[in-house]
């Protein structure tokens, strides 16, 4: 369960005039077991913004941020690490890995990380990697030098490799044909029945239809930025 309890953030502008812009003003937003909450509003309402305060990507932050009863404003960064393993999991718009590591092991990663056996992380790693249409012939190389929509599959697949009770998704479905949407799609909805609660950002309409219970304007909780 992900609950925000008036939670607001400001950034200093680190230029000449170190003016501070308040981008998120008193947030409160509960999602329940099973639940995906869709963050809509124009680009620069502080969608993504939002996404990063809730995976502790900022250190000073108002308010309070309940990830499974955790709040991650006031967790020590090794508890934030532990929550973000086991826990609370992200896919970010772009796949960031570590040079020269087979796909196959991007993939497992996060499965091994909380413990599971090598074989049941390399099955589950396989089985991702067919259902989101990567040709088994890379699974061995690194997705460095994938296409950008092969390389978004495999963050995908990385993604939902561990069963995380809660999950930020960024734009999951954004520059997928419409085969590999589905299948995102279905992950989603997977993740949803097993009592996953889930905040996204989808600018496609029908997909945020299909698999989000409700939305979000974040447009509302932006105070207006100073110019
Ligand atoms: P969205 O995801 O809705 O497009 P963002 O969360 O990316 O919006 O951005 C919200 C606002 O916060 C924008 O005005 C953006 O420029 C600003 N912003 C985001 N991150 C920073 C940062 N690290 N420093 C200063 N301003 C930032
Ligand atoms: P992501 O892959 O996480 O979506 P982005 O390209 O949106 O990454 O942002 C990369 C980094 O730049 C983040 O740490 C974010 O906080 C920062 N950032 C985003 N917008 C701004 C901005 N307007 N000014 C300063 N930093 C920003």
């Amino acid at each position: 369960m992900i609950e925000l309890r008036n939670v607001s953030k400001t950034f200093t502008l680190h230029n000449q005039s170190s003016a501070v812009i308040e981008v998120i003003n008193n947030v409160s937003l509960s999602v329940a077991a099973g639940e995906c909450v869709a963050l809509t509003g124009a680009s620069g309402a502080g969608k993504s913004t939002l996404m990063r305060m809730i995976y502790g990507n900022y250190l000073t932050q108002a308010g309070q941020i309940l990830i499974d009863g955790t709040d991650v404003v006031q967790a020590e960064p090794r508890d934030v690490i532990a929550l973000r393993r086991e826990t609370l999991g992200y896919v970010s718009q772009f796949l960031r890995v570590v040079p020269r590591v087979p796909t196959l092991d991007v993939v497992a990663e996060p499965l091994r990380a909380v413990g599971a056996k090598a074989e049941i992380a390399q099955a589950r790693a396989e089985e991702l990697l067919a259902k989101l249409n990567i040709p088994q012939r890379l699974w061995s190389l690194s997705p460095t030098t994938f296409s950008g929509g092969e390389q978004q599959r495999v963050n995908i697949a990385r993604g939902f490799a561990h069963t995380y009770p809660a999950m930020l998704l960024d734009e999951p479905t954004a520059s997928l044909d419409a085969t590999n949407r589905d299948v995102v799609l279905s992950l989603i909805e997977e993740a949803k029945a097993r009592g996953a609660a889930i905040i996204g950002i989808f600018h496609d309409e029908a997909a945020r239809v299909r698999v989000c219970d409700r939305e979000i304007d974040v447009s509302q909780f932006t105070p207006g930025i100073a110019a």
